[in-house]
């Protein structure tokens, strides 16, 4: 069964070093970082909903999360640079590889995700252009 993950994720965990919402939120992020790494060709089903990361976020209310329209944005922009779309399967190494190449590398990131409050560290990681 493949485990579901809401597609700016795949942004956020190339750039997780430990910071988060909560030290729950944050440790959970991290264990589900090491679960996802030890086993790339794992399915992920990409979903624009609460996933799970979200599991354990102090902003998630009852399954939903408290700045849903500005996330929401985020995993429609990650799908449609990715050439994918929501619901779909694909390995998680796969879909890390395409989130790298088509929105890290091209420089797009910060163009979905700029106003994120953590887009600090991501932009401090970014290679220049
Ligand atoms: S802020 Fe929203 S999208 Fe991000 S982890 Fe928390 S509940 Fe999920």
């Amino acid at each position: 069964m493949s485990r579901m993950l809401r597609p700016h994720h795949g942004m956020c965990f190339q750039f997780y070093e430990g910071k988060g919402y909560s030290e729950d939120f944050t440790d959970h992020m991290g264990r589900i970082i090491r679960e996802m790494e030890a086993d790339p060709t794992q399915q992920v089903m990409l979903k624009v909903e609460t996933d799970i990361v979200c599991e354990n976020c102090p902003n998630n209310e009852g399954g939903k999360c408290t700045t849903q329209d500005k996330v929401k944005r985020y995993d429609e922009e990650v799908l449609k640079a990715c050439g994918l779309e929501d619901r779909d399967e694909i390995p998680y190494a796969d879909f890390i590889t395409l989130v790298h190449d088509k929105i890290i590398k091209t420089g797009l990131r910060s163009d979905i995700c700029g106003d994120c409050s953590w887009d600090y560290i991501c932009r401090g990681k970014e290679l220049p252009q």
